[in-house]
């Protein structure tokens, strides 16, 4: 059965950074597949915002390359592609903001959504000429992008600063991590099924993984990467949200306060880690030349212009949650670049049976494990005990049922983008951040980075192409636990 996807009022749509690599490589193929599927109305207009000396046509031009290259077909680009305009404007300098405030007052009637796909350092000055343009009326968003802040303080400045400009209601902190098909499903999951709720605590559920690998090194964002490190990059948003999303307790309802009220709560439960317990509780790692696919790939510190850098590019961590659901259950998260494999994925791992009542021909009783797999080959998984078919005694197998969403549903998951981009143009922000549960990421983020600093010392060597530095296996392995080895 195909449903029609939902009516979308006009909206104009300006990308600060209109033609930078998240505009160009997500933004605006995810307008495109929106637009394809009838969500983007004929009077919507897509204003790219860069200070290159573009005009319309050449942006466009742009585009079309990216959506050919992506595989559009060329007469729903063509069709596409009228929608998008560009104006070039510096954000830290006054010339131009007039012509882009009567640009944008073409429309007044319209939803205007301001994307903020630059470097953070330009979050300020933009919405400060939004808002002195008087571009900040009820029918305007602000989108944010991460890194917000790369500390409390530095967070709580720009926060404050936008806040300023912007109403909370009218900011949307994007973290499209919490866009996946897979997190939104954790949530059909543990609340559409009457079946892992009464599960759902530390009497029943032994640990939780959660890992976010990369095969890629730094690419173009080697400068900020190098600024930011792991912790900052994946663990402060990524990590700390899906954490959230698996802990938090049920809301009472779908509605963003609801919602974001029990992830806040979670994070506010986080037990401390600080100089006094984060050489036990953290792995920071670096990567070395290596292999990935067969290929030979260079190491960090070779990918940096002048070769030398005390940043992480792994991070593995043992986090605990201190309320009575979760007291006791370690949540094992780790992240790196250059792994093995590209993977991101929730493993709830159950306890043992008490008591086994097979023999030893049976052979050994796994636990049970819920795997939620975020990418590759969105899905779900739930690895059961059975025993094995036919003759020969009772031996038993580990085996999942296995839901490929792509295959359980013929149709390609749409990215993480798309749904919340329409989610900010009908100013539904239950999927982003609001500003208290950045402000609790980073406050527990915040001792781990000034523990890493006073420690002072270097992050472990790890082979591009492997799981990490051994310390990251043994921070799980100390407690008689290991990685989930389906994904490896
Ligand atoms: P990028 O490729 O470096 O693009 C930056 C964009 O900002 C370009 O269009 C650039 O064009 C424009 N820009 C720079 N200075 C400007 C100024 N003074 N006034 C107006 N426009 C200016 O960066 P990106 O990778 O797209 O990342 C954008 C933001 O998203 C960053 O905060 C990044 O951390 C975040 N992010 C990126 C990704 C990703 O996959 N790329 C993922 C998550 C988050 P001009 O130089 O022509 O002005």
């Amino acid at each position: 059965m195909t449903v029609s996807p939902p009516h979308v009022d006009p909206f104009d749509l300006v990308i600060f950074g209109g033609t930078g690599d998240l505009a160009l490589r997500k933004l605006l193929p995810a307008l495109f597949h929106r637009f394809v599927d009838g969500q983007v109305p004929a009077a919507s207009r897509i204003i790219g915002v860069a200070r290159e000396g573009l005009d319309d046509a050449g942006y466009r031009g742009l585009v079309r390359d990216v959506l050919a290259d992506g595989g559009g077909a060329s007469e729903q680009i063509d069709a596409f592609l009228p929608q998008l305009y560009y104006l070039p404007l510096d954000a830290r300098k006054d010339e131009g903001w007039d012509t882009f405030a009567a640009l944008v007052n073409e429309q007044p009637e319209h939803i205007r959504v301001f994307y903020l796909s630059t470097s953070p350092e330009l979050f300020v000055d933009i919405c400060n000429r939004l808002g002195a343009n008087g571009l900040n009326g009820p029918n305007s968003r602000v989108v944010l992008e991460k890194p917000i802040g790369r500390d409390l303080a530095s967070a709580m400045g720009i926060i404050e600063a936008v806040g300023r400009v912007f109403s909370e209601a009218q900011t949307f902190r994007i973290d499209h991590y919490l866009g996946k098909e897979t997190v939104q499903n954790l949530l059909a999951l543990r609340f559409g099924n009457a079946l892992f709720e009464p599960l759902w605590n530390a009497g029943h559920i032994d640990h939780v993984q959660i890992t976010v690998a990369e095969t890629l090194g730094l690419g173009r964002r080697a400068g900020y990467y190098d600024r930011a490190g792991a912790l900052r990059d994946m663990v402060q948003n990524h990590m700390l949200q899906l954490l959230c999303m698996v802990a938090m307790e049920p809301p009472a309802s779908l509605s963003p306060d609801a919602v974001r009220d029990e992830k806040l709560k979670v994070l506010h439960a986080l037990k401390p880690i600080d100089m006094r317990n984060s050489a036990q509780l953290t792995v920071r790692g670096q990567y070395k030349a290596g292999a990935i696919d067969g290929e030979r790939v260079p190491g960090y510190l070779e990918e940096l212009d002048d070769g030398q850098s005390s940043t992480e590019t792994f991070v593995a961590l043992k986090a605990e949650i201190a309320n009575w659901r979760w007291a006791g259950v370690p949540f094992y998260l780790r992240t790196g670049k250059r792994l093995s494999a590209r993977l991101s994925e929730i493993v709830v791992a159950f306890k043992s049976v008490p008591h086994s009542i097979f023999d030893a021909t049976a052979g050994p009783l796994a636990q049970n494990r819920l795997v939620l797999r975020l990418q590759p080959d969105e899905g779900v998984k739930l690895w059961l005990t059975i025993k094995h078919p036919g003759p020969g005694g009772l031996r038993l197998r580990h085996v999942p049922l296995d839901m490929s969403f792509a295959e359980a549903f013929g149709v390609q998951q749409p990215d993480a983008y798309e749904r919340l981009l329409l989610d900010v143009v009908r100013g539904n922000p239950t999927l982003f951040m609001r500003r208290d549960e950045v402000e609790a990421a980073w406050r527990w983020i915040d001792p781990i980075l000034a523990a890493w600093g006073g420690a002072g010392e270097l992050p472990r060597p790890y082979a591009a192409g492997s799981w990490g530095p051994s310390a990251a296996v043994a921070l799980i392995e100390r407690d008689g636990r290991t990685w989930n080895e389906d994904s490896e």
